[in-house]
């Protein structure tokens, strides 16, 4: 066991909560101590005894055994980690992307003028294909993941940048290809130094378009998926937003990239496409020919490579059950779901355009239980009007028809900027004025919002609900802005809804603190797991340096839910949840032992969280819950529920 195995085999250990030992002669260490399980010195030959004892000893026992069993990935079957970022396993033939060489060498033009108008051709040309990139996008994701292209288009008309573009080849003679590449390079690596994790991540969209201009400069293809005729897997250094949305999807399996991380917009897309993929696995991948056979485990974060016919078996039966498992689950999507006791449970959709409505259709909800509205700002140049607004809603709901929708305003600032908005520069972002602050410091654009909304609301159940809330004084002005628009669109003899229930999300500490004052002046709550993490944990939910504090499943965090339903509940309030927690399988149990009444999520999550609602009752849900919040840290969490559902299909978590 030298370092490499060791170092593996503590990786697999401490994914488990139970206490788990390695013995070998009279010496024994704990296999979550790579010191304690170097010093055993287990040399080739030795005997060696693994015991577990917890809730998931068994799981475990099989999992530290089978890591042994196949060598460590050393012999037989290679096995390569990145980072899980869309369940499902895929089988097939590895295709090695590579894009057409952009070999720009610098050259010095005589003819400069030609040049810079051959530059301003190609820019028509990059627009031209980002438009329509936007469009499908659009289409088969949302406008909420399309909104990246409009940022990218904005970069090619960014004044600096087409001047400094300009000046290198009017000025210095210099060939249009390297004179975009040196100037956007400049911007890409002062955005890759920044500290904020989000807007590094911005410096891929310069290069991505940058290299987009290129492409057209030199009339290759856009696609890096040329020569792709079979389904396969594809591996590659990175994937931009378009490489994904120009993929085709019937021959696309499953991906594995070298870098990037979870959050990076091609692993979102992934996600919402359904699609298994592995992000960050370095760059030992990309020695991968193209032909080879892999099977790609995005639950696992694996990928092994040239599989033997046991492991290949292993794997096709387990994708088998997750396939027949969501075939079966989303055979029964449509039904209600209603636990064993009688109860009736609400899943619902997040969504943020009308093909998400569609998609949310399909995938059995009963409504929305959080139209995010942010797709109608982001990235745009000019605050978008009340009629545009109403037009974008009407399309919603329509779509929608009378099921319920809980619309939610606007939700700006942190990182959700609007250039519009010219917001002020802040040193702690998550912390100043967003969601309903920035709409009560800057009335109108609530007020155009809620009078569009009020208008499209017509014939439709909408239910406002305000985000961001931490006082009672913002819920007062909140409601009083709500109904003054309501008068004024009265008395302009507009048609109008009636202000229907009005929710309060709980995302800030201070919200769940006074929630008994709240359910006097609200109608429901709707707990915001994703921001109310952050806060509860003091960990900024952008930094990767604090990812693992940031998780709904931290015990603290839950215990703040429990407490927030409790006395919704005693006040007659109903207690909704709409952030990624909702949809996790193994927080489903617990949400359910602690009364939500509605659980709202990513579409594609809906079919399997009916099913493992389904499967519940209500005394087994609390019974969990109970222990969960007992336990010490998120994965104990994780590993109490997996116990506690044997046989019950937890999409492979
Ligand atoms: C949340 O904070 O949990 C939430 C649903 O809002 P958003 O993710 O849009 O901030
Ligand atoms: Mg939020």
């Amino acid at each position: 066991l030298h370092a490499r195995p060791a170092a593996l085999l503590v990786q697999a250990a401490k994914r488990f909560a139970s206490d788990i030992s390695i013995v070998v002669r009279d010496q024994a260490a704990s296999a979550k101590s790579i010191l304690g399980v170097l010093a055993l010195g287990v040399d080739r030959g030795s005997r060696i005894t693994i015991r577990a004892e917890g809730e998931d000893a068994e799981d475990a026992l099989a999992s530290l055994t089978r890591l042994i069993e196949t060598n460590f990935g050393e012999l037989g079957v290679r096995a390569l980690r990145g980072l899980p970022s869309s369940r499902g396993i895929a089988i097939g033939p590895v295709y090695r992307c590579c894009r057409a060489g952009l070999l720009c060498e610098p050259r010095v033009v005589i003819d400069r003028a030609a040049e810079w108008a051959r530059f301003e051709a190609a820019l028509e040309g990059a627009r031209d294909q980002l438009a329509a990139v936007h469009a499908g996008v659009s289409d088969d994701f949302g406008a909420g993941h399309a909104a990246i292209f409009n940022a990218q288009a904005m970069m090619l008309e960014d004044p600096e940048l087409v001047q400094g573009v300009r000046s290198a080849i009017e000025g210095r003679g210099l060939n249009a290809e390297c004179a975009l590449l040196d100037t956007t390079e400049a911007y890409a690596e002062k955005l890759g130094s920044l500290d904020d994790e989000y807007l590094r991540g911005r410096a891929a969209d310069v290069r991505d378009v940058a290299a987009r201009v290129v492409r057209v400069l030199l009339g290759v293809d856009d696609s890096p998926f040329v020569g792709l005729t079979e389904p396969s897997v594809i591996i590659a250094p990175d994937l931009t937003p378009s490489d994904i949305a120009l993929l085709d999807k019937s021959l696309v399996l499953g991906f594995c990239t070298a870098e990037g991380g979870p959050t990076s917009h091609a692993a979102i897309l992934a996600r919402a496409l359904g699609l298994p993929a592995v992000v960050g696995a370095g760059s030992d991948v990309l020695g991968l020919r193209s032909g080879m056979l892999v099977v790609l485990d995005g639950g696992e974060g694996a990928l092994v490579v040239d599989p033997d016919e046991s492991t290949l078996d292993e794997y096709r039966a387990r994708q088998g059950t997750i396939g027949g498992a969501l075939a079966e689950a989303r055979a029964h999507a449509h039904e209600p779901v209603v636990t064993r006791e009688g109860r009736r449970v609400e899943v619902l959709a997040n969504i943020g355009s009308v093909a998400e409505a569609r998609v949310a259709l399909e995938a059995g909800a009963a409504g929305v239980g959080l139209l995010r509205t942010e797709f109608l700002y982001l990235g745009r140049t000019r605050m978008p009007d009340e009629d545009e607004q109403y037009h974008a809603y009407r399309a919603i709901l329509d779509a929608l028809g009378d099921r319920p929708v809980v619309l939610r305003t606007l939700d700006l600032g942190s990182d959700k900027g609007a250039p519009f908005l010219s917001l002020p520069r802040e040193s702690n972002p998550f912390l100043g004025v967003r969601g309903i602050r920035l709409g009560l410091s800057r009335p109108e654009l609530l007020r155009t919002q809620l009078r569009a909304a009020l208008r499209a609301s017509v014939g439709h159940d909408v239910r406002l609900l305000f985000p961001l809330v931490a006082t009672l004084g913002e819920l007062r002005a909140a409601r009083t802005l709500l109904e003054e628009c309501r008068a004024e669109l009265v008395a302009e003899g507009c048609a109008v809804a009636d202000v229907g229930p009005i929710g309060v999300m709980i995302e800030v500490p201070a919200a769940a603190l006074i929630i008994d004052k709240l359910a006097l002046e609200a109608d429901f709550f709707s707990i915001g797991t994703n921001d109310l993490s952050q806060y509860v944990m003091a960990a900024d939910r952008t930094n990767a340096g604090v990812a693992s504090l940031v998780s709904g499943f931290q015990p603290a965090v839950l215990r703040l839910v429990r407490d927030i339903i409790r006395v919704a509940h005693d006040h007659g309030r109903r207690v909704g949840l709409c952030g990624e927690l909702a949809g996790e399988p193994l927080a489903i149990p617990i949400l359910l032992g602690l009364g939500l009444d509605e659980f709202s999520m990513t579409p594609l999550a809906i079919p399997l969280a009916k099913q493992i609602l389904r499967a519940l009752s209500l005394s087994q849900a609390e019974a969990i819950a109970q222990t969960a919040l007992d336990m010490d840290s998120p994965e104990a969490v994780q590993a109490v529920v997996r116990s506690q559902m044997p046989g019950v299909d937890m999409g492979g978590v």
